[in-house]
């Protein structure tokens, strides 16, 4: 079986270190062959972010500009209607065939609200699901009070890292990954203060960002 190929979507408004690194130690922990970063059109969960889809969008690419194993995909960006990501898996599952594992990588934040995703118990059909979270911690602990759908999901579908490249889809992997304290949300709030973003986000990224005067009014 090939090995999986990763999934990162996110709003990216902007991406910063701390999805970069989340990443980084999944593509080598899960021995991933590719991550997309797939940036989101207009997002289901949140308001609209405060800079265009195509401005996030080539923020993501200059921030993996030069890593062999990252790819932008822009689909959603280029969608005219909401996108979940059921529709995103299915159209990738449709183009990259019935074998191919595919993993649907997220921080341990956003797996914890899983259950509000649109159809999200179709998401273990379509890919597995990797989590980062705290090295030495296990979820367990937030597991219990996270809704009973979830946490049976959760119970039924753990698994061990090297499972994921042996089924395409419907496995739970958590792996310790450091968080970073970062996000985009301090960066804008920075920003809109006028403060330093310098070492937060890639130098190209901070310097788009100048450039275009971003974020300068939220
Ligand atoms: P915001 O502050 O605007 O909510 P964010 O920085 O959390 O944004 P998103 O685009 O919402 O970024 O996140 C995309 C994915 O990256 C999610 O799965 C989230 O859990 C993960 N992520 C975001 N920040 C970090 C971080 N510092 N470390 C590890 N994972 C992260």
């Amino acid at each position: 079986m090939q090995r999986p190929i990763g999934i990162l979507g996110g709003t990216f408004d902007p991406i910063h270190y701390g999805h970069l690194r989340l990443a980084e130690e999944m593509l080598e922990l899960a021995g991933l062959q590719q991550i997309r970063f797939i940036p989101t059109g207009t997002p289901p969960h949140r308001d609209a972010p405060q800079v265009t889809a195509a401005q996030r969008s080539e923020m993501v690419s200059l921030a993996i500009d030069g890593h062999p194993a990252f790819v932008v995909d822009e689909r959603e960006v280029k969608r005219e209607r909401k996108c979940y990501t059921v529709d995103t898996l299915r159209e990738l599952r449709a183009e990259l065939g019935e074998q191919q594992p595919l993993c649907l990588l997220m921080g341990g934040d956003a797996f914890l609200q899983l259950h509000s995703w649109h159809e999200w118990e179709e998401l273990f059909g379509l890919a597995h699901i990797v989590v980062g979270y705290r090295p030495g911690y296990t979820i367990e602990e937030r597991i219990e009070s996270a809704p009973d759908a979830l946490r049976e999901q959760y119970r039924q579908r753990l698994c061990a890292s090297d499972t994921l490249r042996k089924r395409p889809h419907g496995g739970i992997a958590v792996l310790g990954i450091p968080k970073l304290e970062i996000s985009a949300t301090v960066i804008r709030s920075r920003l809109a203060e006028n403060r330093s973003i310098r070492y937060l986000l890639p130098q190209a990224v901070a310097k788009y960002i100048h450039q275009h005067n971003l974020y300068a009014s939220c």
